[in-house]
């Protein structure tokens, strides 16, 4: 007998048309609708074409390929109808990671959003007068009230008169923030904070693109205050502080007080910034960070203006935001920048809702806030249970003691006592064991570590300990 061509093999595929018409196809046709069902055929039909001129399908495969059509042509629409953005279950102990999306929001800040953007709001009009409002005010009362403090501690000054705005992320605040302060004139940046933060923010480029010139001062691990000095001239329009999120210099090094440059700054009359980063609103002391300035601090030192992320140790949505003294904020919110750089409906609730909470003083409602209280015993416990409650004789599971990581650039150092769950597994690596759980529904993220797969369960929700246990008793079936 001949062996058959290729085009014998094409032949013996059915058309789009007669797939379509089959009643195989009839249930997914009514409930998923004729269009879907047909870019699966082809995308399923297709593939087998490729298959056969690629030689990989003989006779025998594409009858059996073809015994299976209809289930690949099911499978293909799942996959096409199905939502790219997923939950995962984050067990990396990092708590703002930004690969897995940094802050999880609050339950109050999700049911804002849905309310206020499910229908229509108030976002730009003053219900009582029935005019144009703005949108920032929903957001304004609540900086005010968490950032004008008429009263502060020895050394800090009072701050009184805070305004705040809100643009898409924390570099564009930064972009804002320059391009008002210092376009077509000088600022002034020590060379130990001319960072790069997740590989596309860095200063000088941003500096750049905000049409100001960089002035950089000292060396990478010492700069005095009599540096910033001797740099001032009559193009210097600001004065730039860069909190170091992602690194550390350690040894012989040299950093002017932030009190010494704000005193710098207001006998020179040049405005003082500090891009924070993370801004915490809350005492970070109180998670056993220490030296780690929040919003407040940097403001009673006097510093004019200040920027961080709503979605790293604020804990909400993804927002760059502005604080600091009227007149700068005012410059910053009438350039035309602003309005390409502001924030829709969704963020302010969000927003609003996450900094509720802190004029609350319910730091637990927020989530990352909550991960950071919780105690090393309590994670032992949790991870205790799970240990107990994994059946699988092939998986070996301990409990061990570790550290959880802040994340988000918080001080880079900042990390957590914690327990973690070690697991191995005869016959796999640690790397397969590692991929076999990002295969589980949902993916599990874990940590790998001196060749074993770790779990930290500060970052995972309490709720998902259940899926976590089944997820590894799936494991070494
Ligand atoms: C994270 C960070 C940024 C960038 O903030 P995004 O909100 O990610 O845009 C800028 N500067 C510093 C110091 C940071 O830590």
């Amino acid at each position: 007998m001949p062996v058959p061509s290729k085009t014998d093999l094409y032949r013996k595929l059915p058309s789009v048309d007669e797939l379509l018409q089959s009643r195989d196809l009839a249930a997914i046709v009514s409930s998923e609708g004729k269009a879907a069902v047909t870019d699966a055929a082809r995308i399923v039909l297709a593939r087998l074409r490729a298959e056969i001129a690629s030689a990989r399908l003989d006779p025998t495969g594409v009858d059996l390929a073809l015994s299976g059509i209809f289930s690949a042509i099911e499978r293909q629409l799942r996959q096409s109808l199905s939502f790219s953005l997923r939950t995962v279950i984050n067990a990396t102990g990092v708590i703002l990671h930004t690969n897995l999306g940094r802050a999880p929001l609050a339950a109050s800040a999700l049911e804002h959003v849905r309310d206020a953007s499910s229908g229509y709001s108030n976002l730009e009009f003053e219900v009582e007068t029935g005019e144009r409002g703005k949108r920032d005010v929903h957001v304004d009362r609540l900086f005010h009230n968490l950032l004008n403090q008429g009263h502060a501690g020895e050394g800090a000054r009072a701050t009184s008169d805070i305004s705040t705005i809100v643009v898409n992320n924390n570099a564009a605040a930064v972009l804002l923030a320059l391009n008002t302060l210092a376009e077509g004139g000088e600022v002034i940046v020590s060379r130990g904070e001319l960072v790069e933060i997740g590989g596309s923010f860095r200063i000088p480029d941003v500096m750049a693109k905000s049409s100001a010139t960089l002035r950089e001062v000292g060396t990478t691990n010492r700069t005095r205050v009599s540096d910033y000095e001797r740099a001032i001239n009559e193009k210097t329009r600001l004065l730039l502080r860069v909190h170091r999120s992602n690194f550390e210099i350690t040894g012989f090094t040299e950093q002017p007080g932030i009190h010494e440059l704000s005193a710098l700054a207001r006998e020179r009359k040049i405005p003082l910034m500090e891009d924070l980063g993370s801004g915490a609103l809350f005492d970070l002391n109180s998670v056993g960070v220490r030296g780690e300035p929040g919003v407040l601090d940097s403001l009673q030192a006097g510093v004019d203006v200040v920027s961080y992320s709503g979605d790293k140790l604020l804990g909400g949505p993804q927002a760059g935001i502005l604080s600091g003294r009227s007149d700068l904020i005012a410059r910053m919110r009438s350039n035309s920048l602003f309005r390409a750089l502001r924030v829709d409906k969704l963020t302010y609730a969000a927003l609003e809702a996450t900094l509720l909470a802190y004029v609350k003083r319910d730091y637990d409602a927020i989530p990352a806030m909550r991960m950071m209280h919780l105690s090393k015993d309590e994670i032992g416990k949790r991870a205790e249970a799970v240990a107990a409650k994994t059946r699988s004789s092939k998986l070996a599971v301990k409990v061990v003691d570790g550290e959880s990581v802040i994340g988000g650039g918080a001080a880079p150092s900042a990390v957590l006592p914690t327990r973690l769950l070690a697991i191995s597994c005869g016959g796999l690596s640690a790397d397969e064991l590692s991929a076999r759980l990002r295969a589980s529904d949902p993916p599990i993220v874990a940590r790998v570590e001196e060749g074993r797969v770790l779990l930290d369960l500060r970052t995972v929700f309490a709720e998902q300990d259940q899926r976590v246990i089944a997820a590894l008793d799936q494991l070494a079936r």
